[in-house]
């Protein structure tokens, strides 16, 4: 067997000291190539990581195969500055995967960035996951105490190492055989042996597609990285399906569905790019319909405004659907600096406080006088809408509505979503008129349950846990204590 040649991937790291294994909030993006004629392979996955960039900022790489070797450079950090260096590079190979990662404050480090690649009694193999196991906690205690050995604290290494275990000789045999115990969420990418394998979990809680361009076949988690190499014809690849591409072509087998398919409805909420298409939804129309539907709700209500507002950017869509079925004019009442961080994931209220103040700023020549309808995707702590009421109001604004383009967010993600503990989440302690006082607005008002579901239109199924409590999967007793 070849040795491994990992050229880029730093031993320590400090950020990764002390970190507990069930702090992690693992939703990342995944890409992957096959071509039958050699390309640029780590090259064309810059491009596709850049365009999946917001669905993780921590830690990135890309592995490839090159003169029969699997190759891997990855490093905490963004896309361009980490990967960039394979814009002046010339790298010919048929095969390769990447990842960005995305965690919490405290959750992430080094060791846990990806693609892992690895050598074991399967052969040469390299992964990337987009997801969580929702009963990871439980196999790795398994397999731990059977002698496996983790160097991270992702679940994503529990799939080699179910791989390398499985006794089964042929690829399908054992994929089926190591991924038969996963509970909960992957939309995995595999190189094995000189093909591309993609994996999506039956239940189908992430997006991943599959799209063709020139002979060669990419996947990602989001279309938008498709179309970063360029128009192509695309598709989802189904809940519970695992394809295989190769010089031989490619061939897809189904792995049993133990759920009905869940699709993360928190995609099209806030995470997806608005350009993508995710679960054969656009992501654009779909705020778009949020938007409207809050407005029906108002108009019933008879409320009586001056101005839709979006928080930008990520209220922008739905404000957009608000003003046109409300007959209000749209406008940018709040601006926003590109040089802030993510207020989100700071660890102390004060830090998030600021990080919101330095974000996002109040346009007086907007809202001066006026009734605002202020426009949201999600409130989770609470902490942005608390600022920006507040800005609204010091710039002039008469009455400030809130509108949350999504259900109140009560309840913990074991699929990959980053949410903070039960107690911090506001709507854990409020209702809709006790948290306008608490945030200081006239009214607020998000979209029920139902209404978003019905709304969506979506056939299928959604996961909608974080907002009902409806779990498809319960994680082990003793996972993600505290929340
Ligand atoms: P908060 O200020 O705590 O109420 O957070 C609400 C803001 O965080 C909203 O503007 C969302 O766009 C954003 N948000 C919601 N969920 C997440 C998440 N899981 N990761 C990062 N940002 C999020």
């Amino acid at each position: 067997m070849e040795p491994l040649d990992l050229i880029h991937q730093p031993a320590s790291d400090p950020l990764a000291e002390n970190e507990p294994c069930s702090a992690l909030g693992h939703h990342c993006g995944v890409a992957g190539l096959f071509s039958p004629d050699p390309l640029n392979v780590p090259e064309r996955l810059f491009y596709m990581l850049f365009s999946l960039q917001h669905r993780g900022q921590e830690s990135c790489g890309v592995a490839w195969e090159e003169d029969g070797r699997h190759r891997g450079y990855k490093d905490l950090g963004m896309v361009a500055p980490v990967l960039g260096r394979f814009l002046r590079e010339e790298r010919r190979s048929r095969l390769g995967i990447g990842h960005v990662r995305y965690s919490t404050a405290g959750g992430g480090g080094l060791q846990n960035a990806q693609p892992i690649v690895v050598d074991c009694n399967k052969g040469r193999l390299a992964l990337a996951h987009n997801g969580n196991l929702s009963n990871g906690g439980r196999l790795r205690k398994e397999l731990t105490a059977a002698g496996s050995i983790f160097q991270g604290t992702a679940d994503s290494e529990l799939v080699l190492h179910l791989i390398s275990r499985s006794r089964e000789g042929t690829r399908e045999d054992f994929l089926r055989e190591a991924l038969a115990p996963l509970e909960g969420a992957y939309s995995l990418v595999l190189m094995h042996e000189g093909a591309l394998v993609a994996i999506r979990d039956p239940s189908g809680f992430r997006p991943l597609y599959v799209g063709e361009k020139g002979g060669a076949t990419y996947v990602a988690s989001e279309t938008c990285a498709l179309h970063a190499v360029g128009p192509m014809p695309f598709r989802e690849i189904a809940p519970g399906e695992v394809l295989i591409v190769d010089r031989a072509g490619s061939r897809s087998f189904f792995l049993e569905p133990r759920l009905p398919r869940r699709a993360c409805v928190f995609e099209l909420i806030y995470f997806a790019r608005p350009d993508s298409e995710v679960f054969g939804e656009s992501v654009h129309g779909a705020r778009v319909r949020l938007g409207e539907m809050l407005a029906e709700l108002d108009e019933a209500a008879g409320l009586r405004a001056d101005v839709v507002v979006p928080v930008p950017d990520s209220g922008n869509i739905a404000a957009i659907g608000y003003a046109r079925r409300a007959g209000l004019p749209f406008d940018f009442g709040l601006a926003r600096s590109h040089y802030a961080g993510r207020s989100f994931i700071m660890p102390t209220k004060d830090q998030r406080e600021l990080a919101a103040r330095l974000k996002l700023h109040a346009v007086p020549e907007v809202v001066a006088g006026k009734r605002v309808v202020m426009i949201d995707d999600s409130l989770v702590r609470g902490t942005t809408s608390r600022i920006i009421v507040g800005l609204l109001r010091e710039a002039g604004a008469k009455e400030v509505h809130l509108r949350l383009a999504a259900p109140e967010l009560k309840w913990p993600c074991y699929y990959g979503i980053d949410i903070p503990s039960r107690d911090e989440l506001i709507s854990n302690r409020l209702d809709a008129a006790g948290i306008a006082r608490e945030v200081g607005a006239d009214s607020a008002r998000f979209l029920p349950v139902d209404r978003l579901l019905s709304g969506l239109g979506h056939s299928q199924g959604y996961c909608s846990a974080c907002f009902d409590g409806n779990h498809p999967f319960r994680p082990d007793v003793g996972e993600k204590e505290g929340q």
